[in-house]
């Protein structure tokens, strides 16, 4: 069990002389107080919040796991037009999904929104489940976004630990130590269900990751328009720099990868791969790791090409090397032109797909993919 905060309980003790944590109830009278007065003329004014149903809720949710607001808006707007219901995404095939999600990232989240929404159909009616339990049960939802749609769509007591919230409570906790540890994440999750109100938690779950995304902010947080900023320890003894801690961040790993365009009486040759599970529904040029320098480059990629396809082709120039960033992996992809020779069978798992480069739009494609499919035009 992490340590109880003398700081915290410091600030507690203005209020009647209790405990740090759990909080005394004088100071979650002053902390929700300051936090929903704040909240009520500072809210951003966010697509998603226009409206309390389920459906738009979870796709927001979705949308912004690792992604910033501003990012999501765009994209909230567009698929909520091209799917304007819970049913309507159940009904659309995958690859019109991971088309609408191209440029969000992590591929893996609209899958499972698609799987979600086809079994809310088949499983409840199509109703969105209201229960927070029944909700961790659909594919892609975890405590915090089943926490999140309940209390704001549901208006349930449920709390939420994300990451604007965590740094917000290792301040509000004056808790120095590593945050990601099993110990820290109990103490937020506990934390978080001792400040929830007794109703409008939606409301107040909302204020809070307003509160931590606008005003608590990583490295220099506002403190001098904090409307809790009399309530913080972390504040008080000058630590906003220090808690809380820095992650340790595992170090940054390049790779050089090749991509061909394979051209063929006008049309680009495309691969789909079942056992690139990253990967998994968007089509790509055909694109592997290249291990290090090589003697006969040429033979190289035609080679890889191969084995990766099953087609023959002969290399006929490099065209552009992209630069580009998936977590921890720096990616210099050099993007080659190619001129089909024949082919042979491919790979089980591997769907290839012969298209004219303006075609290209209407498939599901990665970044660089995207990027590289510009240069044809
Ligand atoms: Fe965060 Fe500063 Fe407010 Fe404390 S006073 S909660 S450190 S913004």
């Amino acid at each position: 069990m992490a340590q109880k905060s003398n700081c915290t309980r410091d600030v507690a003790a203005r209020f009647d002389g209790g405990s740090a944590h759990p909080p005394t109830a004088a100071w979650k009278r002053e902390f929700r107080r300051r936090l929903l007065a704040w909240f009520g003329e500072h809210a951003r004014d966010l697509p998603w919040r226009r409206s309390r149903d389920p459906y738009r809720v979870w796709i927001s949710e979705i949308m912004l796991q690792q992604t910033q607001a501003a990012t999501v808006e765009p994209y909230f707007r567009r698929f909520l037009r091209q799917f304007p219901s819970l049913r309507a995404l159940a009904a659309a095939p995958e690859e019109q999904v991971l088309l609408a999600w191209e440029g969000l990232g992590y591929y893996r989240r609209a899958r499972q929104l698609h799987r979600a929404a086809r079994m809310i159909v088949e499983e409840h009616r199509g109703r969105f489940p209201r229960d927070a339990a029944a909700v961790r049960t659909l594919p892609g939802i975890g405590r915090y976004t089943a926490g999140a749609i309940a209390s704001i769509a549901f208006d349930a007591r449920e709390a939420i630990v994300e990451a604007n919230t965590v740094r917000l409570f290792s301040r509000l906790l004056a808790y120095a130590g590593d945050t990601g540890q099993a110990a820290a994440q109990r103490l937020f999750w506990e934390f978080a269900e001792q400040l929830l109100p007794a109703s409008g938690a939606g409301r107040f779950n909302q204020a809070l990751m307003e509160l931590g995304s606008l005003v608590c902010v990583p490295r220099e947080p506002h403190c001098g328009r904090c409307p809790v900023a009399a309530l913080c320890p972390t504040h008080r003894d000058g630590l906003e720099q220090v808690i809380p801690r820095a992650a340790s961040r595992p170090p940054v790993t390049s790779v050089r990868e090749a991509a061909l365009v394979v051209r063929r009486r006008g049309r680009v040759l495309l691969a789909r791969r079942d056992q690139a599970p990253r990967w998994a529904g968007l089509w790509d040029f055909p694109r592997f790791e290249l291990d290090g320098p090589c003697d006969d480059e040429q033979f190289d990629l035609a080679e890889q090409l191969h084995s990766l396809t099953g087609v023959v082709a002969r290399p006929a120039g490099l065209l552009a090397t992209l630069k580009h960033s998936v977590t921890r992996f720096r990616i210099t992809l050099d993007c080659h032109l190619a001129d089909y020779v024949s082919s042979g069978r491919a790979p089980e798992g591997t769907e290839l797909k012969w298209t004219r480069p303006g075609e290209l739009e209407s498939y599901p494609l990665s970044a660089t993919g995207r990027r590289l499919s510009r240069l044809l035009d």
